[in-house]
């Protein structure tokens, strides 16, 4: 099930991009099929300039319920599926190690990018 950290993240959640929000309840309904746990979100919104969180098109949500496994079968899922654009982007960035100066914890970061189109390879 799809999950919220906090009840403003909830409310936010209206006003993601749809493309998003359609994301996020798939990768959800994936983890609660395969695994029986929740996806929690824990950031959307952010006025970080340069990311797509600061458009509605970024969330991030929590790994810390899911085994290693578990995450890499999600990134294996996701990423093939659903197409970032052109493909020059991932969908999920596996932010589980740190990946950058600004790291704040393991999480995936899921994001759709600014084009109306988005695509499913299968
Ligand atoms: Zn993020």
């Amino acid at each position: 099930m799809l999950k919220f950290k906090t009840d403003e993240l909830e409310q936010e959640f209206q006003r993601i991009d749809n493309r998003l929000k359609v994301l996020l309840y798939s990768i959800a309904g994936f983890i609660s099929y395969k695994f029986g746990k929740d996806f929690i979100i824990t950031c959307l919104f952010r006025d970080t300039p340069g990311s797509v969180h600061k458009y509605w098109r970024g969330a991030d949500g929590a790994t810390g319920n899911l085994t290693k496994d578990e995450g890499d079968e999600i990134v294996k899922f996701i990423n093939p599926t659903c197409i970032y654009g052109k493909g020059d982007k991932l969908t999920i960035f596996d932010e589980r190690q740190r990946t950058s100066p600004g790291w704040t914890g393991p999480h995936f970061h899921v994001q759709v990018n600014p084009l109306v189109m988005s695509y499913l390879s299968r």
